[in-house]
């Protein structure tokens, strides 16, 4: 580290130090791509300059180790099959975009890495030059965890290659691959894995972080069917993670989210799903407290082979919504039956008999269909502010609370939604994988969504107030992969007891905390 801190220097200490330093200045490594205001004019200010975020410190400042000159970039480079993006590249601001609009971050290179040998020559590149490194599945994360200023995306969306297997019922996923990837192949030979509800999400931050969906219920969480994954860590070695390889690392990859490593290949357990009974079904805002009473009771005796997530929207103004509907807004639950559809109006009469819905949309869909249902609502690059919570008992105290928050939602796009978590997910222990808010009944979300920037406040302060009202009634943590940048309290809470034993693992296998940018899991001192 340099001696130079311009908080603490005085400006003639500053003068003697430049002009001590020009020679090495005048032919500074880092050819421009600093952030030195000498370099580049209109560079914000000094701070920025000091350190180079950890990287490479501005010749001026003495400390050549770790340049990151043209030369070290072009070697890099040249040795990745897939493409190595800088900031100068006409694609950078199209790579450097996550899915949530409000995200706007600067990496200083963008690996995308074409296959597993890309990810480890990226790793230790990071490690190598000190780079912040962060690890992009399908950028969907709201908090904008794949994508970090001045340091290394390690993207891995070209390593999106789906192999399902029918014979074992497996399905083999590329670290890159979205769900739809998935959904898509594994659908011909009738099979499923439980994901989420949009299928551009990515399958590796989803499947880290546990996985709630349709098939929740059913099947378990998405870390309940993952068998094996391909693993590069933090040292750059490439080790494979199951019940019977590295247990202690594949145990806390079930919901440890990004921090032991870059996953290159999930291999999952697939279901027999072809084509359930499934849909929305929405009811007026009016009868909202007596649905989520009725819900509540309903969905909690219900057989795991039905699933339904309860919903606060705004009806879109477009096809398949009827005109009178359209931009109302409206309570409803997302059902997902996944019996012998010869059963399935039996298992609806008494649903459709509690009340007449004032719209049923559901029938028979293909998973695919069903998993991609929401994807025209949500596009990418829209502005999305979450909050969460887990729950496990919806009271009558708080019904009151979600409808008056429910009946304020403040744009068309925004939402709160429960997913139950119970079923076949609250089968599992407790200790068995990181996820253990087991005996939650649902995982609860205020969704803030918007096209507008202008209205990020706006949809940002809903899903603060209703949080708050309802936080008092929740079980304490909440899903990670709802979570925006909540501070290591939160992350605590998240994983209760089973924190200690992540933190453990954690010092095993990435003790300097390399693997930092996701919902961070300190390394055990
Ligand atoms: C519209 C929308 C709908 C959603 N619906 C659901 C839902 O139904 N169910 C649900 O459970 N969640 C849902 N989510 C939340 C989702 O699970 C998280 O946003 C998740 O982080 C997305 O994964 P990703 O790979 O796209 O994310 P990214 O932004 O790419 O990554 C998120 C985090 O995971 C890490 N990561 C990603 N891939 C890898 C990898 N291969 N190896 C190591 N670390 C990796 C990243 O470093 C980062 O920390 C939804 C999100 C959105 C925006």
């Amino acid at each position: 580290m340099s001696a130079f801190d311009p908080k603490r220097t005085s400006p003639s200490g500053i003068v003697a130090l430049l002009v001590g330093r020009m020679r090495r200045w005048s032919s500074c490594p880092l050819s421009g791509q600093c952030c030195c205001p000498m370099q580049r004019p209109k560079a914000k200010s000094w701070a920025g300059c000091y350190p180079v975020r950890g990287q490479a410190e501005c010749a001026i400042f003495g400390y050549e180790e770790n340049m990151l000159n043209e030369t070290t970039i072009a070697t890099f480079k040249s040795s990745l099959r897939g493409e190595l993006i800088k900031q100068s590249d006409t694609r950078y601001d199209t790579a450097r975009k996550v899915y949530n609009g409000m995200i706007d971050r600067r990496p200083l290179l963008i690996a995308n890495c074409a296959d597993v040998a890309d990810v480890i020559t990226a790793v230790k590149f990071g490690r190598e030059h000190k780079l912040v490194v962060s690890i992009r599945g399908g950028g969907h994360n709201a908090a904008g965890l794949s994508v970090c200023d001045d340091g290394l995306v390690i993207d891995l969306g070209r390593i999106n290659y789906v192999h399902a297997d029918p014979k074992n019922r497996t399905v083999l996923a590329g670290g890159g691959a979205l769900w739809g990837d998935v959904d898509h192949a594994a659908h011909a030979f009738g099979l499923a894995v439980p994901a989420g509800i949009i299928s551009t999400t990515g399958v590796g931050g989803l499947t880290l972080g546990g996985g709630i969906g349709h098939l929740t219920r059913q099947c378990g969480l998405t870390v309940d069917n993952l068998l094996s994954v391909d693993m590069v860590l933090a040292d750059g070695r490439f080790v494979t993670a199951s019940a019977k390889e590295n247990p202690d690392l594949f145990w806390a990859v079930r919901g440890g989210g990004g921090n032991f490593g870059v996953v290159t290949a999930f291999l999952f357990k697939a279901h027999p799903i072809h084509t359930s009974y499934a849909g929305p079904m929405l009811w007026s805002m009016e009868d909202a407290a007596e649905i989520l009473r009725w819900y509540r009771d309903f969905i909690g005796k219900a057989p795991n082979a039905l699933n339904g997530f309860f919903a606060f929207l705004t009806v879109p103004p477009g096809a398949p919504f009827p005109t009178h509907l359209h931009n109302k807004k409206m309570c409803g639950v997302v059902w997902c039956y996944t019996g012998p559809l010869k059963n399935a109006e039996r298992v609806f009469a008494p649903i459709r008999k509690f009340k007449a819905p004032a719209l049923d949309l559901v029938g028979p869909i293909p998973h695919p269909a069903l998993q991609s249902l929401f994807d025209p609502i949500f596009p990418p690059g829209l502005q999305w502010y979450w909050k969460a919570d887990f729950v496990r008992d919806l009271s009558d105290e708080a019904i009151p609370l979600h409808v008056k928050h429910g009946a304020l939602l403040p744009t068309m796009q925004s939402t709160m939604h429960l997913y139950p978590i119970d079923g076949k997910a609250s089968m599992i222990k407790k200790t068995a994988t990181p996820w253990c808010y087991r005996d939650a009944k649902w995982a609860a979300v205020m969704v803030g969504v918007d096209p507008d920037p202008a209205n990020k406040e706006k949809i940002s302060n809903w899903a603060k107030d209703y949080w708050t009202a309802l936080h008092p009634y929740s079980a304490g943590g909440a899903y990670i992969n709802f979570m925006m940048e909540e501070g290591d309290e939160r992350i605590r809470a998240t994983y209760g007891k089973n924190y200690d034993r992540l933190a453990k693992v954690k010092k095993r296998y990435d003790p300097t905390n390399f693997f930092h940018v996701n919902q961070n899991i300190k390394p055990a001192k």
